[in-house]
């Protein structure tokens, strides 16, 4: 590809390596007119199902979107960015593997969630708040008690020990 700084044309892989549990490849390249250094990533574009929302109109899948949902979730958690990487690359094999060509947008919900509660608690339950809205505090409330009393997983009770 042409350099991002000059634009010259030739550049060259100075490393190599599988990020993401092998779901994507980090290169670093460099230009052979500036020298500039710079990095790229790349992964498969594979067909993902489409998404049938409660409503039962379709959308396609957006990799994105998701990335950009659970960034919310994860914001100023101690969560580094390859383990959101290979979480969401773990959740788009899942929907491949289910073989079908549709899949209730509920079923990415969550999948979503189980995988922010392996990373995080606390960008587990804003996730799970605003996706399963929760009716009133008190379900909240419940739902932060019953994490905290699974307790001592990665991510939460840094305090309580
Ligand atoms: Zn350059």
């Amino acid at each position: 590809m042409y350099c991002p700084f000059c634009g010259a044309q030739d550049t060259k892989v100075i490393d190599s390596r599988l990020v993401a549990d092998g779901g994507q490849v980090r290169r670093r390249r460099e230009c052979l007119s500036c020298n500039e250094r710079f990095t790229t990533f790349e992964t498969a574009e594979l067909v993902m199902p489409r998404l049938i929302k409660s409503d039962g109109t379709r959308e396609p899948f957006d990799e994105n979107k998701l990335r950009a949902g659970m960034m919310r979730a994860l914001e100023k958690r101690p969560v580094s960015l390859e383990d959101l990487e290979a979480a969401i690359s773990r959740i788009c094999h899942q929907l491949r593997a289910t073989g079908e060509r549709e899949v209730p947008a509920r079923e990415l919900g969550e999948r979503v969630m189980e995988a922010l509660q392996q990373l995080d608690d606390v960008a587990y339950v804003r996730f799970a708040s605003v996706y399963r809205s929760f009716q009133d505090i008190s379900e909240f409330a419940a739902e932060v008690d019953r994490l905290r009393k699974a307790g001592g997983k990665k991510g939460g009770g840094k305090g309580d020990a």
